[in-house]
């Protein structure tokens, strides 16, 4: 067993993140919820529950399970009984995303696949941001987030009275938001991206506004990722994921003198120097979809470790080398807060009418722009170009 990471919220003990086999994995403490480790391990709940384990074999050692299946059988459970979904993001520890995520991917994905469902109530396993975009594209369902305090760097980085004072001051220039944002901050934007499509949407609000320049919020570095490959200027926030700025060109020449023969992927959220050190950038889709087309022998994601573990989940036969940079909000989910929220219906995450209609229209344009998902990933390569920070 390796190193072990504590969680904590508002003093109270919530649980363990621990090094285990083949990653990290939350782990439920001793006394959660009323349910003591192992006890509530009935027959019904193993005839219910044990064929699940499968799924986590090389994230949860055999004798921690009994711990996890109770919880796991009492929120599935509620789940049915509640006719609820759980929207769990690339980045959630193994036991959520494999055992009761509903449906699994990026945030924006996330939310989309949430519009085509009958559920009543969705629990974001994801962070607040995220909750907010789920409540903005199905307003008929009620949306819960585990912890209030699974923040971002990112989306806290920026409020929408930057955003107008932004504008105040860049009359007539397209405002492009990243949409890890919160609402009020897609409110105030012409247009949302993410990281597949950026480079297409900051292309297409210039072409249909007729300006060569851009406000691109509030990412920097992928704001000049971005920058280098269109002919468009970019405007800048000096907003960072606290995750993907961690990472150096220096991290990847130790890692490749290591690991010979490693591949490299790196998220666009990375500093521009660390997109040159990689063998491939593309969003969190991008880099799932490269291991499982290429079956590297071995690869390295230079992104949030439960993402390297829930690749690695899907690709048994490639080898993973986890640089690790944890993200701390959205590890503040566990299992025991999604199994009280659902049971108690607490941490409901609302948004007013009026941000939502507004932070929808910039969303459903972003998807309304057709790009090719081949011409998304970012080149080693390109050259430099001058951005502005603001
Ligand atoms: S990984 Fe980065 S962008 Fe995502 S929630 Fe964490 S801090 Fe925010």
């Amino acid at each position: 067993m390796g190193r072990e990471f504590s969680n904590w919220e508002s003093g109270r003990w919530i649980g363990r993140t621990l090094e285990v086999k083949n990653g990290v994995c939350a782990v439920p403490e001793g006394h959660i919820n009323g349910m003591p480790a192992g006890t509530g391990y009935t027959d019904e709940v193993k005839s219910a529950t044990d064929h699940l384990y499968e799924r986590v074999a090389d994230f949860i050692p055999e004798f921690e399970w009994p711990a996890y299946a109770p919880l796991v059988h009492a929120i599935n459970t509620l789940k049915r009984d509640k006719n609820a979904v759980i929207l769990a993001h690339n980045y959630m520890t193994p036991d959520i995303f494999n055992l009761v995520g509903d449906y699994r991917g990026d945030s924006l994905g996330l939310a989309i696949e949430a519009t085509k469902t009958d559920a009543d109530m969705i629990i974001q396993a994801g962070v607040h941001f995220m909750a907010e975009t789920s409540k903005i594209l199905c307003p008929d369902k009620r949306v819960f987030i585990p912890s209030m305090r699974a923040g971002c760097s990112l989306a806290s980085s920026i409020t929408g009275k930057d955003v107008e004072l932004i504008r105040e001051h860049y009359p007539g220039i397209p405002v492009v938001t990243y949409v890890n944002t919160s609402a009020d901050v897609k409110a105030g934007s012409d247009i949302c991206c993410t990281s597949s499509n950026a480079r297409a949407v900051v292309e297409h609000i210039c072409a249909e506004w007729d300006v060569n320049r851009v406000i691109m919020l509030p990412d920097e570095y992928l704001a000049r990722n971005v920058a280098k490959h269109t002919h468009v200027e970019v405007i800048t926030w000096h907003g960072r994921c606290e995750v993907h700025a961690r990472f150096s060109a220096q991290d990847i020449r130790d890692m490749r003198s290591a690991n010979p023969g490693v591949v490299v992927l790196a998220h666009p959220e990375c500093p521009p120097e660390v997109v040159e050190e990689s063998d491939f950038t593309g969003s969190t889709q991008a880099m799932s979809d490269y291991v499982k087309d290429n079956q590297p022998g071995k690869v390295i994601l230079l992104t949030e470790c439960s993402m390297s573990d829930n690749v690695a989940g899907m690709n048994p036969g490639v080898d993973f080398v986890r640089p690790c940079n944890l993200c701390p909000h959205m590890k503040r989910i566990t299992l025991g807060n999604i199994h009280e929220c659902l049971r108690d219906e607490t941490n409901e995450v609302l948004v007013d009418e009026a941000t939502r209609v507004k932070a929808r229209k910039a969303v459903m344009d972003m998807i309304d722009v057709k790009f090719d998902p081949e011409k998304a990933h970012f080149d080693p390569d390109a050259p430099e170009k001058d951005v502005k920070v603001i």
